[in-house]
This record gives C-alpha cells, sequence and structure tokens, in this order.
C-alpha cells in the first residue's frame, strides 16, 4: 500500500455500480466487469455491447497489462498530482480492456507504447484507495523480499 495525502481525482466517485470494484482496491484486488455469454471484460463498469446487461460479473484482474498510451503532465494544475512529473496513462489490462490510471514511479524513464506494467494500490487522502501502475520490472525490484 502506498498512502498519498492527496485528495481525489475529481472523477473518481464510488457509486453503486461500482461499489464491489471499490471495496476490492481496499483489498489490494483489482477487480474488472465481464460478460459471461461472450466472456469479453470491460472497465468501467457498464454492459456488453452484444448482450446489455444481463449476466455481468466481477472478476479478479492479473493487475498486469502493458502501456497502452500515456501524457506527462508538468504543470501542477490540480492538488491530485502529487509527483514531480505527473504521468497520466491509459494501459491496456491483460483482461483487454482499456483503463484510465496513472503511472506512478516513472521520473526520468523513457516510456514506450507496449512497456509491461503492474497495478498497485495507493490510499489517498479520503481513505479511498485507487489502482495505479508502475513499469513492471520496476514493481519488481521494489517488492518486499
Ligand atoms: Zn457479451
Amino acid at each position: 500500500m502506498i498512502p498519498v495525502d492527496r485528495p481525489l481525482p475529481g472523477d473518481v466517485v464510488e457509486d453503486a455500480i461500482d461499489q464491489p470494484f471499490w471495496d476490492a482496491c481496499r483489498d489490494h484486488v483489482l477487480l474488472i466487469y465481464r460478460c459471461r455469454i461472450c466472456a469479453e471484460s470491460f472497465w468501467p463498469a457498464g454492459c456488453c455491447p452484444q448482450h446489455g446487461m444481463q449476466d455481468m460479473i466481477w472478476v479478479t484482474a492479473s493487475g498486469g497489462g502493458t502501456l497502452h498510451t500515456w501524457t506527462v503532465v508538468h504543470q501542477k494544475y490540480s492538488k491530485s498530482f502529487t509527483e514531480e512529473r505527473t504521468v497520466v496513462a491509459v494501459v491496456k489490462l491483460d483482461e483487454g480492456p482499456l483503463m484510465h490510471t496513472n503511472l506512478i514511479g516513472s521520473n526520468g524513464i523513457d516510456l514506450q507504447v507496449g512497456l509491461p506494467v503492474g497495478v498497485v494500490f495507493q490510499t489517498i487522502a479520503s481513505e479511498s484507495v485507487i489502482p495505479v501502475f508502475q513499469l513492471r520490472n520496476q514493481s519488481e525490484t521494489s517488492a518486499p523480499r
């Protein structure tokens, strides 16, 4: 767990349909929404374009993915940008869906599309826990032994 003294990003609001996702984040588990008819996964939670809301379930994601795209924010126009060089990213999860997130700890690293990333969880000021990502080889080397 990475405690961070920052407010929630403006668009992160827990609601009823997403509550299992946010509860799982508190346990450091990443959930995605999956259609049980076609097995496609989605995030944010919503409905399958082919099958609507019928038979959707939450499943545990691997927490792995690849860097799909990103932008580096140098201007700290929000208090939620706590890093010197905030990287707002889109990660393509191993299960398929794209997830908007932050890539943390990448200062000074040349980013490339397709770099492997892994989820980590930040506890933020309001007691919410949000999933963010870091480069996978970086998370392996920083893991406790
Ligand atoms: Zn479906």
